[in-house]
C-alpha cells in the first residue's frame, strides 16, 4: 500500500479547520501589525541557502533536499523562509521602498530531519521579515506580533528567551576565546563538531549531542564580548519589553542553528522546562541581505512551527471553535423532482447558503434522510410532489423535528430569517 513519504502528513478535511483557526489568526494580527504577505516559490536555487544560512550548519549539511533539475541546476525545497524572502527583497528592489519592508509568510518548509512528535520533514512556518530598520524598536515590535498570536490563540504560559549573538565585529574576539575553549575539550567533541571547531565556532554551542552540550553549557558567553553597539541595542530592547511588561528569561546559550542571525536572538519555549520545546523563533539578520549581493540592510524576523503549536495546543485541551454545519440539505421524494431540486440548490448556493444534497444516484427519500442527519445539517429541505402543486417545499428542523410548508419564492428570505441576517458560514 502507498503511503505518505516518511516524515510527512496529511491534514484531513476533519482537522482543517484547526489549521484555519491558526492561519486566520496569524493574519488578523499581522493586518494589524502592518505585515502583508509575500509568496516566495517552494524550490530557490541551492546556492541561496548555501550562503545565507551557511555551509557548516546542519540544515545545509545534513537536512537539504536538494536535486538537480532537468536543466542541470542543483535546486533545493526551501529549509527555511527567511532566505527567499531576502532574496526577493532585492529582486525586486524592495530597498526603493519606504523602509522597512514589513512581509509575513506562510507555507511548507522541507528538512531531512530525524522524524519524531511534533517534528516532520514537510513542517509548515508561519513567519513574519521586517526589512530596512536597525532600530531595537522593531525587534520588539517582532516579538510583541509573536507574542500576540501565542495569547490569541490560548497559550499563555510560554516562556520568552532572549539573546544577543552579536555581529560580526564583537564576533571576532569572541571567536578566538570560544576556540580555545573548545581546543581545551577538543577529544570529547562530537566529530561534527571537532571539524566545524576551526570553521565555525559558534555552531558548537547548539550541537544536540549530550556530552557536547555538556561542555558547551561552560563556554564562554557572547555577552560578555559585545561590542559597544550590540550591546546598546540588546539593553534598548531590553527596555522596550519592560516598558511593555513583557516578561523575558536571558539565555546565554541561545545562538539559533542557522549563520545569519546578529544580534537579537529570541526563542518562545513551552512552559515545561522538562521537553524545552521551542514553538518558534527568530532573530536579527543585518548582513544577510548584503551577503547576497543587495545594498547593506538589517533586518529580522520570527518563524512559528505549526505542527508543535498546534501539539501544545492539544496537550492543554484547548478546543479551537470549530464551526457547526450550519447548511441545508435538500432531499427528493421522487426522482421526477430532481430539476427542482437542482434549480433550488444553486439558487441558495448563489444567495450565500451551504446547500448539499444527494449524489448517490436514485436513492429513496429515507437513506437521503440518514445521510443528511449523519452529516449534521440543521436545515432539511424534502422536495415532494403535493407541496410542488403549490409550489412550496417542506422545511424540516432537525434539531427540533418540526417541518413546515415554505413557498419556494420566499424561501431564501425566510431561511435568512431562521438562521441570522447573515448565512453562517458552512463547515
Ligand atoms: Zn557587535
Ligand atoms: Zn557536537
Amino acid at each position: 500500500m502507498l503511503k505518505a513519504p516518511r516524515g510527512t502528513m496529511d491534514i484531513l478535511p476533519k482537522n482543517a479547520a484547526r489549521w484555519h483557526f491558526l492561519e486566520d489568526t496569524f493574519k488578523k494580527i499581522c493586518y494589524s501589525y502592518g505585515y502583508q504577505e509575500i509568496r516566495t516559490p517552494i524550490i530557490e536555487q541551492t546556492e541561496l541557502f548555501q550562503r545565507g544560512v551557511g555551509e557548516s550548519t546542519d540544515v545545509i549539511e545534513k537536512e537539504m533536499y536538494s536535486f538537480q533539475d532537468r536543466g542541470g541546476r542543483s535546486i533545493s525545497l526551501r529549509p527555511e523562509g527567511t532566505a527567499p524572502v531576502a532574496r526577493a527583497y532585492i529582486e525586486h528592489k524592495m530597498y526603493n521602498l519606504p523602509q522597512p519592508v514589513k512581509m509575513y509568510y506562510y507555507g511548507p518548509m522541507f528538512r531531512y530531519d530525524r522524524p519524531q512528535a511534533g517534528r516532520y520533514r514537510q513542517f509548515y512556518q508561519l513567519g513574519v521579515e521586517a526589512l530596512g530598520a536597525a532600530d531595537p524598536a522593531i525587534d520588539a515590535e517582532v516579538i510583541m506580533l509573536a507574542r500576540e498570536f501565542f495569547l490569541e490563540i490560548g497559550l499563555d504560559d510560554l516562556v520568552l528567551q532572549l539573546n544577543s549573538v552579536g555581529c560580526p565585529e564583537c564576533r571576532l574576539s569572541y571567536r578566538e576565546k570560544l576556540v580555545s575553549f573548545f581546543q581545551q575539550h577538543e577529544q570529547s567533541l562530537c566529530s561534527d563538531c571537532q571539524r566545524r571547531l576551526m570553521q565555525n565556532p559558534l555552531r558548537l554551542l547548539d550541537c544536540k549531542k549530550e556530552k557536547c552540550g555538556f561542555i558547551a553549557q561552560k563556554a564562554p558567553v557572547i555577552k560578555d564580548h559585545l561590542c559597544l553597539s550590540c550591546r546598546e541595542h540588546f539593553d534598548s530592547l531590553l527596555h522596550s519589553l519592560d516598558a511593555l511588561k513583557v516578561p523575558y528569561e536571558l539565555n546565554t546559550q541561545l545562538v539559533r542553528g542557522l549563520d545569519y542571525y546578529t544580534k537579537t536572538a529570541f526563542e518562545f519555549i513551552e512552559g515545561s522546562h522538562k521537553s524545552q520545546n521551542s514553538l518558534g523563533g527568530g532573530g536579527r539578520y543585518d548582513c544577510l541581505v548584503e551577503t547576497y549581493g543587495g545594498p547593506a540592510t538589517p533586518g529580522i524576523g520570527v518563524a512559528l512551527g505549526v505542527e508543535r503549536i498546534l501539539m501544545a495546543l492539544e496537550s492543554k485541551n484547548i478546543e479551537e471553535k470549530l464551526p457547526e454545519n450550519a447548511g441545508i440539505f435538500v432531499a427528493v421524494a421522487e426522482h421526477s423532482l430532481s430539476n427542482i431540486r437542482w434549480e433550488l440548490v444553486y439558487a441558495l448556493r448563489r444567495k450565500g447558503f451551504y446547500v448539499d444534497t444527494d449524489f448517490l444516484g436514485h436513492r429513496s427519500l429515507r437513506s437521503q434522510l440518514k445521510t443528511a442527519n449523519k452529516k449534521g445539517f440543521p436545515y432539511l429541505i424534502i422536495i415532494g410532489p403535493d407541496e410542488v402543486k403549490r409550489g412550496n417545499i417542506t422545511l424540516r428542523n432537525m434539531k427540533s423535528g418540526s417541518q413546515e410548508e415554505v413557498s419556494m419564492e420566499k424561501l431564501s428570505v425566510y431561511l435568512s430569517s431562521l438562521m441570522g441576517e447573515r448565512p453562517e458560514e458552512g463547515c
